[in-house]
């Protein structure tokens, strides 16, 4: 008989993909994993909707209004939610710009010193609006579990989906749990 399959499900919010390259840096081990887990929606699928899943990792935290439209969908349909890296779990390196309100940020990004004819601010009806803030994910939804690193080691990976696997808590090592 064929063992059930753990439905994962991953996104980007306001992150770089390291977290989902250090995923995939499970390298080999990925192989007998492959054959227990299958994808929903993922960058690595390119499946835009998401059904029901058992787990999901979330990269990077909320930075527009579609990050947050994506998380509640993620927390929605996930049984086991997990912040994954730095960035979903206080912000990162996109939550710098927290110390500086919004309008001063876009100006300095498009306005100020750019070298264009007609330099403003893009206002596309396409572009989500941004928010004012740059949020970590548990601060807008329950988080089941936080991965930390930048990015969390693949061995940290390997653990989480090893444990829904075998449904017991993940067990990280002390080298698992970096905070670089
Ligand atoms: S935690 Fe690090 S690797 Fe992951 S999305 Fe943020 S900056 Fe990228």
């Amino acid at each position: 008989m064929t063992e059930p399959r753990v439905k994962v499900a991953t996104c980007s919010l306001a992150g770089c993909f390291g977290c989902h390259m250090s995923f995939l840096d499970m390298d080999e081990a990925i192989v007998p994993l492959i054959q227990r887990i299958e994808f929903d929606r993922s960058p690595l699928t390119d499946i835009k909707q998401i059904g029901r899943c058992d787990i999901g990792l979330v990269e990077g935290g909320l930075c527009n209004t579609e990050n947050r439209e994506v998380l509640h969908q993620f927390r929605a349909h996930c049984n086991i939610l997990v912040a994954v890296g730095a960035c979903a779990i206080n912000g990162g390196v996109p939550a710098m710009r927290n110390h500086y309100p919004l309008a001063e940020c876009l100006a300095e990004s498009y306005l100020n010193g750019v070298n264009v004819v007609n330099p403003q601010i893009p206002r596309d009806a396409e572009l989500p609006p941004l928010l004012e803030q740059v949020i970590p994910i548990g601060q807008e939804v329950r988080v089941d579990y936080f991965l930390p690193g930048c990015p969390p080691p693949a061995a940290a990976f390997m653990e989480i989906v090893s444990a829904v696997l075998e449904q017991r808590e993940p067990q990280l090592e002390y080298q698992q749990r970096r905070f670089d």
